[in-house]
């Protein structure tokens, strides 16, 4: 596509069973015309794109990725357990929830050496955002392991340029404060899935319990990294719900993570899959829709294919880049399950003409490529000349 200068699209859309495609173009329209990241999508809206034939999902979740990311740049990111096991929350896929028999020994959080080190080595292997877990229901009376979590930020961020992302179950308002005052750049915490969902998943922890602590982490202005699992026997409406739960909220998450579910064994899902969601199964259209549809709805979050990743085939994950996916973890682990080493994924990603994502970088359009959708410009994002410069290092 370098060197063009001028395109013009004519697409009509094919009349999907429940919607006029009059309804969907509009949207689309919407979508891909905003300035700003709408919050205020109805259901049916969510519903609707995201029922659109595959292949023009595929096509505009592409241009607007084009237009709010260097469809280039995939961002490497790293993720550690700190402190592992015996939490006690009851999630029904987790390995760590001292509810479930994992055969999963727990351990003391790690220290500031420790942790430092596994910074450093994913820095060195291009990774720019490291994210430290820790299976705890919440940090409430946790003042000691606050500091030395502070600490273990401060000095990752100011000794080696990374972004920090924490996930420590809920958080308060005094105490993501602190957390902001040493630098940190994101907290996770996943809304997992659909409300309706939810309860079938966990007890210990409501919903709204979930989204109180999004809008603290929102509120002390530290960026937000929510999103959730696929494959724990959700329906389709519940893949729309979770998008519309995510795209309406106050301020879109910064950081977008797609998991795709491991069934551990020992884990009451692992149990349910084979019986109660026996019919259930989560296929590559699926993942699909909820990538496309979360790229339309909320155009400049990053969304991170983040758990199961390994147990995809490349091409499966190269339909999710082209999708909108623009950030991955690699390295030695993904908290307790299996992950796609650093060595591979950079020989994946030179393989598709990727590069890694630099941190903290803002990615802007920096030469137009002028499309024509309906009548209206639209500005994508061409490749720069000087992308073709960056090497991956191996
Ligand atoms: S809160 Fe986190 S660590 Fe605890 S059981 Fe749930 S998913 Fe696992």
């Amino acid at each position: 596509m370098i060197g063009l200068t001028s395109l013009t699209i004519k697409r009509t859309l094919a009349t999907n069973a429940i919607f006029s495609s009059t309804n969907a173009n509009k949207l689309l329209q919407t979508a891909l015309t905003t300035k700003d990241p709408i919050t205020t999508w109805t259901r049916e809206d969510v519903s609707s794109l995201f029922s659109l034939p595959l292949n023009d999902l595929l096509f505009y979740s592409q241009v607007q990725h084009r237009q709010h990311h260097n469809p280039s740049e995939i961002q490497l990111c790293t993720l550690l357990s700190i402190k592992t096991g015996g939490c006690t929350e009851d999630c029904k896929y987790c390995s760590q929830s001292s509810h479930n028999d994992t055969g999963l020994k727990a351990t003391k959080l790690l220290d500031l050496d420790t942790v430092f080190e596994k910074a450093k080595i994913a820095k060195a292997n291009n990774s720019t955002r490291f994210c430290m877990g820790s299976a705890w229901r919440e940090m409430k009376g946790r003042k000691s392991a606050l500091k030395k979590i502070g600490d273990m930020v401060k000095k990752i961020n100011d000794e080696l340029g990374m972004e920090t992302c924490v996930t420590l179950g809920m958080i308060n308002d005094e105490q993501i404060k602190e957390l902001k005052d040493s630098g940190l750049t994101a907290y996770n915490h996943n809304i997992d899935t659909s409300r309706s969902h939810y309860k079938n998943v966990i007890s210990t922890r409501s919903y709204d319990d979930r989204l109180r602590t999004i809008k603290s982490v929102n509120d002390a202005g530290v960026k937000v990294c929510s999103g959730g699992i696929l494959g724990m026997g959700e329906t389709v409406d519940d893949h729309i719900d979770f998008l519309h739960t995510l795209s309406t909220m106050e301020k879109h998450p910064e950081s977008l993570p797609i998991n795709k579910l491991i069934a551990i064994k020992g884990t009451p899902i692992e149990e349910e899959l084979k019986t109660k969601y026996k019919e259930r199964k989560l296929s590559l259209d699926n993942i699909l829709r909820v990538i496309c549809t979360a790229r339309l709805l909320m155009p400049k979050s990053i969304i991170r294919l983040a758990a199961g990743r390994y147990t995809m085939k490349e091409h499966e994950q190269l339909l999710c880049f082209s999708a909108g996916v623009n950030a991955i973890f690699t390295g030695e682990k993904m908290l307790t399950t299996m992950c796609t080493g650093w060595d591979e994924d950079i020989a994946m990603l030179k393989k598709w003409g990727y590069v890694p994502m630099e941190a903290f970088k803002k990615t802007d359009p920096k030469t137009d490529l002028n499309v024509i959708y309906n009548d209206t410009k639209i500005t994508l994002l061409q490749k720069a000349e000087e992308e073709k410069e960056k090497t991956l290092a191996i």
